[in-house]
């Protein structure tokens, strides 16, 4: 090879790695580029639809190993086992060595929960675990969900027809996107427009004399410190079914099991247990006492790094073992970068509103970007500019879901709670029912939780950029009747 060429190395067929490869093929297309994935299918993005400037939504595509069309471009199907970073090896399982230039560090994320999968249990970790629980579901009645980010929501609301029992260490659903008020309006969403415009959604035109009052319950909630994180506590609570467990006639049957874990699960019950003849079945134990018998039980609680085959040369993150990057995604090893679900970026790269999330949005964004930053064309005034705003665009019953910013309050625990205020809305309208809600910092907007057709995502997303001061705005500032794009354009 030409000494002025650099080979350059990118180990992960996922979002983060395929979108880095195919980046670096095209600003390097003199260059060689050498994909290696432990997998026999790669991941795509397809169908990109451009909201605003940050949020994008789109589809994730599985394709064959070989489809990518780019001439500069190799892919191999290997497991790397290490990395020899004084020589600049790559090491695979069958010891074979491959040199680099510059490697990027693309290996996603595996099960937090170190549980078997059984015939019984099932482990949600890729798309291949999926199609496993698609063929399981066929032998189903009873399915119990364990978790309560966002695959488990996803999963609630795609099993309709199935009695479910989900089971979460939080107080109420998706604590990993929503605070109680977004999830009340949800689950108002799930059990039917009937019960959700009579206990959750104001008609329209009520929220005039109704946002003074829950701007009122937000703010004190806030004194709490934390609290809008909203852990639940006396008449806060759901509704209850007279079984003392919320159910939801939207999803057929569901039993919600907060604030406990799973303790033990048996396999086989006995014939009083019997679910129905024929079917496998097990028998749960939760930590708040409770039995619950089921079919299937499908963990979804979480993924950690996967950093295990990585030397100690590259230093990880303190939470979860994440390698650590800074805002041009390089490691504490030169010429090793990492993107996606591995890696984890360092306090001082991150922008003021931004987080760190494990979804597609972050891998695809930092894939692009560190091909950029691995080839030296990325411009200056790029550098961390993935890292500037967290956005994440999704879909929960049919409805958009698109959250902005520091929207839950995350890194906002040290402000003096009395600095923060949220202001929240419901709608019921022709167009359909919408949620909105914003969280400001001394009158200033930090994020946003935006649920149906609400069209204030560009809006809120330059607000929170620019800074402006919304102080004087008050609850007002939530009034439907006032056009903010005309405001504040
Ligand atoms: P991955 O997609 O995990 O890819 C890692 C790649 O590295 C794989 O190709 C793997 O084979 C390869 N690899 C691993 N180790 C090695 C090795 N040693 N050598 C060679 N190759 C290796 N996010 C959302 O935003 N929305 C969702 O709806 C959503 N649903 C999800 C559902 C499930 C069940 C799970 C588990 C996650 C979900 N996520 C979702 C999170 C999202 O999938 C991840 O954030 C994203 O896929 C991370 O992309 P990645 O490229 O970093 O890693």
């Amino acid at each position: 090879m030409p000494a002025h060429l650099r080979r350059l190395v990118v180990v992960g067929g996922g979002i983060a790695g395929v979108c880095c490869a195919e980046e670096l093929c095209k600003l390097c297309a003199d260059d060689p580029v050498l994909l290696v994935s432990a997998s026999s299918t790669i991941k795509g993005v397809d169908n990109i639809v451009k909201h605003t400037k940050t949020v994008e939504e789109f589809e994730i595509v599985e394709r064959d190993l070989n489809t990518l069309p780019y001439s500069n471009l190799q892919v191999l199907q290997a497991a790397a086992v290490g990395i020899d970073v004084e020589k600049h090896n790559l090491i695979l399982e069958d010891g074979t060595k491959i040199a680099y230039d510059s490697l990027c560090i693309a290996a996603g994320a595996v099960p937090k929960a170190p549980l078997v999968s059984t015939a019984h249990v099932l482990m949600l970790r890729d798309s291949g675990s999926i199609q496993e629980l698609s063929h399981r579901l066929r032998s189903a009645k009873r399915v119990m969900i364990v978790g309560n980010g966002g695959i488990a929501l996803e999963l609630a609301q795609s099993l309709q027809g199935y009695e479910i029992i989900w089971v979460m260490r939080h107080s109420h659903i998706g604590d990993a996107f929503f605070d109680r008020d977004a999830a009340e309006y949800l689950l108002g969403q799930l059990r039917g427009p009937e019960t959700a415009s009579r206990s959750i959604l104001p008609t329209e035109g009520s929220w005039r004399s109704r946002a003074p009052d829950r701007a009122a319950r937000h703010y004190a909630s806030e004194q709490q410190l934390s609290s809008w994180c909203c852990r639940t506590d006396g008449e806060e609570q759901h509704a209850k079914a007279p079984s003392g467990l919320p159910t939801c006639a939207g999803l057929g049957h569901v039993t919600l099991e907060h604030d406990c874990e799973v303790t033990s699960i048996k396999e086989g019950l006995s014939p009083a247990d019997s679910l129905q003849e024929g079917h496998p079945r097990v028998q749960v134990l939760l930590s708040n006492g409770h039995r619950h018998a089921a079919d299937l039980v499908v963990f979804a609680t979480g993924v950690v790094p996967n950093t295990g085959w990585l030397p100690p040369e590259l230093e990880r993150g303190p939470a979860d073992g994440g390698v650590a990057v800074d805002a041009s995604m390089q490691s504490s090893v030169p010429g090793i970068y990492a993107a996606g679900d591995c890696c984890w970026v360092r306090p001082e790269a991150r922008g003021p509103q931004w987080f760190q999330m494990r979804l597609w949005t972050q891998a695809r964004a930092q894939g692009l970007y560190v091909a950029k930053c691995m080839s030296g064309t990325a411009d200056p005034l790029e550098l961390g500019l993935p890292f500037e705003l967290f956005t994440h665009v999704t879909r929960f019953c049919g409805q958009k879901v698109v959250l902005l910013g520091l929207y839950n309050g995350q890194r906002l625990g040290s402000e003096p709670p009395g600095d923060i205020v949220t202001y929240a809305r419901t709608l019921a309208g022709k167009a359909g029912n919408s949620f909105a809600r914003v969280l400001l910092l001394r009158g200033r907007l930090q994020g946003a939780v935006l649920l149906g057709e609400t069209e204030l995502e560009e809006t809120f997303e330059n607000l929170i950029l620019d800074g402006i001061d919304l102080s004087r705005y008050g609850p007002e500032f939530m009034d439907p009747d006032i056009d903010l794009q005309e405001v504040f354009d």
